[in-house]
């Protein structure tokens, strides 16, 4: 490689690697993700540019290269358009898996077919990135299998999980320790290989459905960390920087989705196999209700109609009915009318962070009516109206009130503080964390059961039934609670 080729090459990493940061910023916040989601992308195709410039590759081995970028944009691109937003972890999930894979492949194909003798730190490299690899990939299939409903994890077999999970930690620490001092190869490579398999495979079966998003996020992290080490064995600064930053990322994340559920990330990973309760699923959601109180969507416009300040509270089945377009016409309709519109986010609503701000983007609600909790708990109290739309744990006053609720102490939006609350979904049944809802019993609470597509299009026929909107020229549109 001439030295001009060299300098080249190099200035392309470099531009990559500042490209991933720069995008990492940007997806931190809404108005900037889809650029920072393009840069990204720019970033990974300047990697592979600066790839095929550095090392003296045969014709084939473009080919080849050429032939699996193709392929993998191809099937990147079709996954991202066809796959729903409610089925966004799982897509993640398998995204991490074949990143855990990747990074696995490039390790073994270091380990078998590089005769050249490998120092310590490659050693220890390949060690690292065969184990973190392996268990990332095991780990996201289970994951992934889990989220689609095709994997259960019955009771019996969680202690049984335990000693898979002991044996294979053992099994592939005393591989890993053999391999580090020779080249590693022969039996204990492959023996590294299945007992991180097995790993990745009991810790998250063990693992209950409703702190699986949360394993995925850490998974994300695995992924970052075996790239990174794969950047070791390869001598690659692009993939070093790179896995450090989505290992970083990860980690961060998975922090923030503990917090805001109240879980130790602990007693995620470890309370199914130790034998503890398994994460809060399978509550007390079937408990009967006594004193519910249902209304129509007349009875809801009138009072609509009538009320200064709205909220919406989008959670999970607002995303499952795709009701965000029809939710932008009905806030569109209140504006217009004078009223002062905001919508609540909390940061586990939906099924993923971020939910519902991409759910409420893709309808195009102007980003300062997007409301964080923290800032608009304590505008409850001077809320007219608020409208819960296919919420159910994030809005549960047990959280707070209720010391025996597996909910309690998770942050939730104080919606029953509000004058009025009009609770919209199909029937009483329970959110992810399976349990019952006092929202639903108090006074100030009316249910509005029903798809929140058919019911928002039913208020938007009865506003517009009762002349609202007709006025939206004359009308001032009041400012959002907060920004
Ligand atoms: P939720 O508690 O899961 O409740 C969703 C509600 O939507 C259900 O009660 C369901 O009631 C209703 N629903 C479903 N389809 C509907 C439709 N077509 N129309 C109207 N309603 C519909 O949702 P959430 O309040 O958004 O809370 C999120 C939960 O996920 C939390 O427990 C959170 O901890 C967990 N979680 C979130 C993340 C994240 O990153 N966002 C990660 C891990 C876990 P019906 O069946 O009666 O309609």
């Amino acid at each position: 490689m001439t030295p001009l080729s060299s300098l080249v090459a190099g200035a392309i990493d470099l531009g990559a690697v500042l490209l991933l940061a720069l995008s990492l910023k940007g997806l931190s916040r809404v108005r900037s993700a889809r650029a920072a989601n393009g840069m990204a992308a720019l970033a990974m195709g300047l990697a592979v540019l600066g790839l095929l410039l550095q090392e003296q590759l045969s014709p084939t081995a473009w080919l080849w290269i050429g032939i699996g970028s193709a392929l993998g944009g191809l099937a990147g691109q079709i996954t991202a358009q066809r796959v729903p937003m409610t089925a966004m972890p799982e897509t993640v999930a398998l995204f991490n898996g074949c990143g855990g894979m990747a990074s696995l492949l490039v390790a073994l194909g270091v380990a078998l077919f590089d005769s050249a003798g490998s120092g310590l730190t490659e050693r220890i490299s390949i060690v690292i990135s065969v184990f973190v690899g392996a268990i990332t990939f095991s780990g996201s299939l289970v994951a992934m299998g889990k989220l689609q409903g095709w994997i259960g994890t019955p009771a019996f077999t969680q202690s049984r999980l335990r000693h898979v999970v002991n044996l294979s930690l053992a099994g592939a620490c005393l591989a890993g320790a053999l391999l580090v001092p020779a080249h590693p190869g022969g039996w204990a490579l492959w023996a590294l290989v299945l007992a991180s398999t097995l790993l990745g495979i009991g810790v998250t079966l063990s693992i209950g459905g409703a702190d699986m998003p949360v394993v995925i996020s850490l998974l994300n992290s695995y992924s970052g960390v075996a790239a990174a080490a794969a950047g070791f064995v390869v001598a690659s600064p692009l993939l070093i920087v790179a896995g450090a930053m989505v290992g970083a990322a990860g980690l961060i994340l998975t922090q923030v989705m503990c917090t805001a559920m109240n879980r130790s990330l602990v007693s995620v990973l470890f309370g199914g196999a130790l034998g503890g309760a398994a994460a809060s699923s399978g509550g007390d959601g079937d408990q009967e209700y006594t004193r519910i109180t249902s209304c129509s969507p007349e009875e809801c416009a009138m009072a609509l109609e009538c009320a200064e300040r709205v909220v919406f509270v989008p959670g999970y089945g607002l995303a499952v009915a795709q009701a965000q377009h029809a939710l932008r016409e009905l806030a569109k309709l209140l504006e217009a009318n004078g009223t002062q519109v905001s919508y609540a986010i909390h940061p586990v609503a939906g099924r993923m962070p971020g939910h519902m701000n991409v759910l409420l983007a893709e309808a195009d609600v102007p980003y300062e009516q997007l409301v964080e909790m923290d800032t608009i708990n304590p505008e409850f109290p001077r809320t007219d109206v608020v409208i819960v739309l296919g919420a159910n744990d994030v809005v549960n006053p047990d959280a707070k009130n209720d010391p025996s609720s597996p909910l309690f102490g998770m942050p939730v939006l104080e919606v029953n503080q509000a004058r009025q609350v009009f609770v919209v979904k199909r029937s009483l049944g329970a959110g992810y964390a399976g349990i019952r809802n006092g929202l639903f019993e108090l006074p100030q609470t009316a249910m509005l059961f029903g798809d929140a597509k058919a019911v928002l299009n039913g208020l938007l026929s009865e506003l517009r039934d009762l002349g609202v909107g007709k006025q939206a020229a004359a009308a001032p549109v009041r400012t959002p609670v907060a920004a």
